[in-house]
């Protein structure tokens, strides 16, 4: 439920208000806004007595919230959210933000040639997994901490934002502290005490959408990291199994539409993972930015045939710089811009 106050009420007026939802309680989330200040009533699955907050002073109206997903629907929070990071990007704003590299951190010499390439050619964001989920057991499971340490050097050496999986609420902490972005892996989308743990984790989090899960599925876990205080949570399609096996996944294009439609978080498109296959990627971001993903998360690598995971759904450095080149006139034509680096690289 929501309560709208009217324009101009005054903080006492809000304080009430606020003590209101609390004696009766619930949590009171004031949430000013260019016009108004809303207050957010969270912790109830029902109905609540209204009576009690309609009557105050400076209180203009109440809204029922209908979605089961309160605090990401739209209904709630009709603007746009925009996820500042520490190097300054802007995720969820006018501009279009690249996030790309290797699926896995393998080396100091692997990605940090891939951060500086990339970095070059106008990603604002550094991906690499650390702590990796793979399908079998006896896959390379990523480097660990030394994976992180690895992406804290390509931070310091090129400005670039880092977004690193985790994997596991012991590693949660560990993970928060080296990454910009706390990437939760499609496989972990309903791993709930992982949800809460990255809400409690104090960075904004990249949830991925689980390989057969719902929109709606994919809203309420997304609403868990928020009900624990974390605002900053940016969805991301990156394909749903599919019946045809010429593709790895389904890559639902439709999804980022309907999601912007339904929530205010920023929609990140992954058509790495989304197809599967190096040939289809480049066409598939074009579309992805067409369609109007705030952001596109690539797997590259300097050279996708001796990687260590996702090597064939990987663009190579080059295939990369010529992408980008595409993409830029791709957002040019919707009246975006891919986002530039605030911090200039060096190193
Ligand atoms: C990844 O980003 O490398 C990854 C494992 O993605 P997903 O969780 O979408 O499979
Ligand atoms: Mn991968």
């Amino acid at each position: 439920m929501l309560v709208v106050m009217r324009h101009g009420a005054t903080s006492a007026q809000i304080g009430d208000v606020v003590r209101a939802i609390e004696d009766m309680g619930y949590r009171a989330r004031p949430m000013p806004g260019a016009q108004r200040t809303t207050i957010g009533l969270v912790g109830n699955d029902g109905r609540v007595q209204e009576s009690r907050l309609v009557g105050l002073d400076g209180v203009l109206r109440i809204i029922h919230v209908s979605q089961p997903y309160k605090q990401v629907s739209r209904e709630w929070w009709p603007e746009d959210t925009v996820i500042e990071l520490d190097n300054g990007v802007k995720i969820g704003g006018e501009d279009v933000v690249i996030m790309a590299g290797p699926c896995s951190v393998e080396s100091r010499e692997q990605i940090l040639e891939s951060a500086h390439r990339v970095g070059a050619a106008g990603a604002t964001v550094l991906r690499g997994g650390a702590f990796k989920p793979r399908t079998s057991p006896y896959s390379f499971q990523g480097l660990g901490e030394e994976g992180l340490r690895l992406l804290a050097r390509a931070r310091e050496e090129t400005g670039l934002a880092i977004v690193t999986e985790a994997l596991d609420t012991d590693s949660m902490g560990l993970v928060a502290e080296y990454a910009d972005i706390i990437q939760i892996g499609a496989r972990s989308m309903q791993n709930y005490s992982l949800l809460r743990a990255a809400g409690r984790a104090g960075k904004p989090v990249l949830l991925k959408r689980g390989m057969a899960a719902t929109i709606k599925e994919l809203l309420l876990a997304a609403e868990y990291i928020v009900a624990e205080g974390e605002p900053r949570v940016m969805l991301c399609e990156r394909g749903v199994r599919n019946f045809d096996t010429h593709a790895r996944n389904l890559f639902d294009l439709t999804a980022v539409v309907t999601i912007q439609e339904l929530s205010h978080l920023p929609i990140v498109a992954d058509p790495s993972h989304g197809t599967g296959a190096r040939a289809k990627v480049g066409p598939m971001s074009r579309a992805a930015v067409a369609a109007g993903a705030d952001a596109l998360i690539l797997e590259v690598h300097p050279d996708p045939a001796s990687a260590a995971s996702d090597g064939q759904q990987s663009l190579n450095l080059d295939q990369f710089d010529a992408l980008m080149v595409e993409l830029h006139a791709i957002a040019d034509a919707i009246g975006r811009r891919i986002a530039r680096a605030v911090v200039p690289a060096h190193g």
